[in-house]
């Protein structure tokens, strides 16, 4: 790869933000890695910033991804229980008992195929 401001020279890396290649003339090294000097500086840290939160936003819905389905699937088995219980045959909260048990069943299913099992928390 070449420098994109310097053709005849070879690239040490390419900017972050951008991805030009770089010579060591005209790249910022920064401790996240390169960037376009006095150009794409800042922004490549404010990317960084973004993709820090980003990232912490998704671990805190890793961590929660048994809460929602675990409410549902409580929610469900309280509806379908107090139905059976009482001896009611009330067909509307039976409904909505088994809607809650596929709802929570669906969503937890759901998480951990977009979280993983193995993810800590
Ligand atoms: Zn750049
Ligand atoms: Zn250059």
């Amino acid at each position: 790869m070449r420098c994109f401001n310097h053709p005849d020279r070879d690239a040490i890396g390419s900017c972050k933000y951008c991805s030009k290649g770089l010579c060591p003339e005209c790249c910022a090294d920064l401790p996240i890695g390169l960037a376009c000097r006095n150009k794409h500086e800042a922004l490549v840290e404010r990317h960084e910033t973004l993709v820090n939160r980003a990232r912490q936003v998704q671990y805190t819905a890793a961590r929660g991804r048994y809460v929602a389905p675990s409410f549902l699937l409580l929610m469900g088995t309280a509806f379908c229980a107090y139905g059976w219980l009482l001896g009611r045959h009330d067909s509307l909260l039976a409904i909505m008992g088994v809607g809650f048990l596929l709802f929570g069943a669906t969503l937890l299913f759901l998480n951990l195929r977009a979280y993983g099992r193995s993810a800590s928390g």
